[in-house]
């Protein structure tokens, strides 16, 4: 299982898989942070194509092409503003790896790359995110076999260093 997940630090929108995942906002319309990072690498077609989507509640994740992007799709998800912790954010932060996981199921992906998921703007704590990323990793491993790779991409060398100490006590 540890083999298939690869921890990456750099930018997401040079990696080449068949998707990586967009932290929009609800709007899907483009945003700063790594939205505004896709948007600018993927070209206009990109916005034009999530136009017609009609916006994505938070935890849920919707699909597009990929454009001028390496990676052949993006998968849009909307993570929680960080409140306090009180208001369902972690639960609402799993579900959008579980969404992200279920559209790459559901259009035969084998390869995928995340951001950590509202942890820039959005305040999430960067270590229970990591923690729910790793575990909800694990679980679409478990249960899809044809996923082959499961790239997370850290901004930061200080981002990277805690999805490899959380790999140690999450992923077996
Ligand atoms: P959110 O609104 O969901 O918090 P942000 O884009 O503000 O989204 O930040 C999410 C994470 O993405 C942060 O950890 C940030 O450092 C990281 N990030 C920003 N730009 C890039 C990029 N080009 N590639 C990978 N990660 C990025």
């Amino acid at each position: 299982m540890r083999d298939k997940i690869e921890i990456v630090q750099g930018d997401i929108t040079k990696v080449t898989v068949d998707a990586i995942v967009n932290a929009a906002n609800s709007s899907l319309l483009g945003g700063g942070g790594v939205d505004g990072a896709i948007h600018r690498a993927a070209g206009p077609e990109l916005l034009a194509e999530c136009r017609t989507l009609g916006g994505c509640p938070t935890g849920e994740a919707k699909i597009t092409g990929g454009y001028r992007l390496p990676a052949q799709h993006v998968i849009h998800t909307v993570g929680p503003v960080w409140h306090g912790g009180g208001r369902g954010e972690a639960e609402q932060l799993r579900s959008c790896y579980r969404n992200c996981f279920r559209l790459a199921h559901e259009n035969g992906l084998t390869s995928i790359a995340f951001p950590a998921i509202s942890t820039g703007v959005y305040g999430y704590p960067k270590r229970p995110a990591c923690r729910i990323a790793l575990e909800e990793a694990k679980a679409a491993l478990a249960s899809c076999p044809e996923l082959r790779k499961i790239i997370f991409t850290a901004f930061s060398a200080e981002d990277a260093d805690i999805y490899r100490e959380t790999m140690q006590e999450v992923v077996a």
